[in-house]
């Protein structure tokens, strides 16, 4: 469902979180506990509004998790910018990874 570290297998790269940069990218981060990506708890998806059988609920569960990738991509998108050139070559890896993700 998502381009989460933690679930790409192929991914050869630490899994650090590319919006933090602090905890493991995992769902749990991404969605609840990642502080950049959740300034307040208006954003955050809890296991509850994920796993809930209310459609409604779904719905509004699933546009936070689209609004929280789009951030997560943008945050990534800056760090790329500044990143050092020695970590290019690990990089496309994980963007090759990515592509073959889609
Ligand atoms: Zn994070």
């Amino acid at each position: 469902m998502c381009k989460i570290r933690e679930r790409q297998l192929d991914f050869t790269g630490d899994l650090e979180c590319r919006a933090c940069g602090q905890s493991q990218e995992t769902q749990i981060d991404i969605l609840n506990e990642c502080t950049t990506l959740h300034i307040n708890n208006s954003t955050k998806v809890t296991q509850q509004q994920l796993f809930t059988e209310n459609t409604t609920t779904l719905k509004t569960t699933l546009k936070k998790i689209q609004d929280i990738m789009a951030k997560l991509e943008e945050t990534d998108t800056q760090r790329n910018r500044s990143r050092q050139p020695s970590n290019n070559g690990r990089r496309l890896l994980a963007d090759q990874g990515n592509r073959m993700m889609n």
